[in-house]
């Protein structure tokens, strides 16, 4: 009797259990089909692009875009915060749902809407090409044949751009950037939304800027979201509304100055559904498959760029330890001060100010002055790595004994006999632990040049998720090969440090 009581009580244990699962799935699916009212939305946006999106002085996020989406908002009866993200990362966290959705000037295309759901469409744009006002060479499409490129990375410019034969394409993380580059003569055009181009001409800031013949694409705007989202319906309904009630043409009127053109109702390119399952990790595998070639020829970019910086900061930096050491006074400060400036700057500030910084201030002091990228990436990362060797090599010399130096001397060794003979093989090898880190370090430093459209291993990835937005496949793909490369690294140094010491060579010695 009382076995069968419990049993009963499990039962109805589970039937509660069970119940209060189905109200809780009943309950995702309701909140699936819709949003509930006064819901805020986590709205991804790249201030950057005026007139679209950018800040003002204090700070404050404007633009048609954000005008249009806080119209929207409140027609739909939803809230907005805002979060800043990289453009080339905002489809990677809508497929990761970390927003809800984006505004971003982000044009509806046949690739994106694979992984990606659009709102109807909101804008009318397409990309031209952008020179310098005394470039007379390039007046068309096909005047661009065998030049060099400037785009956005993960912009439909740089899908464009993609098409002109023998181009050599750089690709800059923002628009800003990218014009920089077409200003400082970095590049000789760059393939950009129309009206963002024009806007910043009018406002005087790229006034030595032109735009070159016709629209290259035509393309509409629409607001992405994730697949399946219940944001999407809302989003959709808030912009009929502000079409209708003429919000949307008093937004258009204050930022163009004009009545805006028909919009289509629908998109000509589908929104799809997502592949899921098996087909999915076999679609993973190829991408990462047909990775394998582009991360190779960065990944030896990455080692070019390494080795180079590594010589020259090894040079640099034993000059101005030596120099901290034992020079006099005045140029002691120096090296002080050099190794404070360039230890206490982010390495990300130095790349930027000597491939954007310096040819700017060059040509507003009326000189043409360009750096080409290997040499200010060269420049950067030895500069930065001289300052830590510096120290690493002054600490080394600094740890040997004095009575090593006395002794030396007192043989009759001049000072510089004495710092070759006696002095440095023995600090090489207190030096040489640190020296691998400063080494490994370098090598995963180099990724930061991507900034300046290097294409290493890292940007390679970048560039292979801007096509293909796999981004959790192919950047552990990177990862992976980074991290085989300063094992390697790390393994050679050990060697080396192995071979410098006596006791153990002379160990491994007896056993073979
Ligand atoms: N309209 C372009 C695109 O969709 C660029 C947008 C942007 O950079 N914010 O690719």
């Amino acid at each position: 009797m009382c076995d069968r009581l419990r049993k009963v009580i499990a039962v109805k244990r589970w039937l509660v259990l069970g119940l209060i699962c189905l109200q809780l799935l009943s309950s995702c699916s309701f909140t699936n089909r819709a949003i509930a009212a006064g819901k805020t939305l986590t709205v991804a946006t790249e201030p950057t692009f005026p007139p679209f999106e950018f800040q003002s002085a204090n700070g404050e996020l404007q633009g048609f875009d954000i005008d249009l989406m806080n119209a929207l908002a409140s027609s739909a009866g939803f809230k907005v915060k805002y979060q800043n993200m990289p453009f080339a990362g905002m489809i990677p966290a809508l497929q990761a749902q970390t927003v809800d959705a984006a505004v971003a000037a982000m044009a509806i295309t046949a690739e994106r809407v694979k992984t990606i759901s659009f709102s109807r469409p909101y804008f009318k744009s397409g990309v031209a090409i952008a020179t310098r006002t005394d470039n007379k060479n390039i007046t068309n499409f096909d005047s661009l044949k065998n030049k060099i490129i400037g785009v956005q990375i993960g912009t439909t410019g740089a899908l464009k751009a993609k098409g002109i034969p023998g181009a050599e394409i750089r690709t800059f993380n923002d628009s800003p950037l990218t014009l920089q580059a077409l200003l400082n003569g970095n590049v000789d055009a760059v393939l950009n939304d129309r009206v963002v181009i024009l806007y910043g001409i009018k406002s005087g800031n790229l006034r030595k800027l032109k735009v070159i013949g016709d629209l290259l694409t035509e393309e509409f705007y629409g607001i992405p979201t994730p697949k399946g989202s219940p944001s999407l319906h809302a989003i959709n309904q808030g912009l009929a509304t502000v079409l209708k009630n003429g919000t949307y043409a008093q937004i258009y009127q204050k930022w163009f100055g004009t009545q805006p053109p028909q919009l289509p109702e629908k998109s000509s390119i589908e929104n799809q559904t997502t592949e899921k399952g098996v087909s999915r990790l076999f679609t993973s595998l190829s991408i990462i498959l047909k990775s394998i070639p582009a991360l190779l020829s960065g990944t030896l970019v990455t080692l070019e760029l390494t080795a180079l910086s590594v010589v020259l900061g090894i040079i640099g930096g034993s000059l101005i330890g030596i120099v901290r050491l034992q020079a006099a006074p005045p140029l002691r400060f120096c090296a002080r001060a050099y190794v404070e400036f360039f230890r206490g700057t982010p390495l990300l500030v130095q790349i930027f100010m000597i491939y954007f910084g310096l040819p700017a201030l060059a040509q507003n002091s009326g000189f043409t002055f360009t750096l080409n990228r290997l040499a200010a990436a060269v420049i950067a990362l030895s500069l930065n790595s001289a300052a830590y060797i510096a120290e690493i090599v002054r600490a080394g010399i600094q740890s040997i004994d004095r009575g090593q130096t006395e002794a030396a001397q007192a043989l009759g060794l001049s000072s510089v006999q004495t710092m070759r003979y006696a002095i440095f093989p023995q600090a090489l090898r207190r030096i040489l632990p640190p020296l691998g880190n400063q080494f490994i370090s370098l090598l995963k430093d180099t990724s930061l040049v991507a900034v300046i459209g290097f294409e290493e291993l890292f940007r390679k990835g970048q560039l292979i998720v801007a096509e293909n937005y796999r981004s959790f496949e192919i950047y552990f793909t990177v990862a992976l090969v980074y991290l085989f490369l300063t094992l390697l690294c790390s393994q050679a140094f050990a060697c080396w440090e192995r071979s410098l010491n006596p006791e153990e060579e002379e160990s491994s010695r007896k056993k073979s």
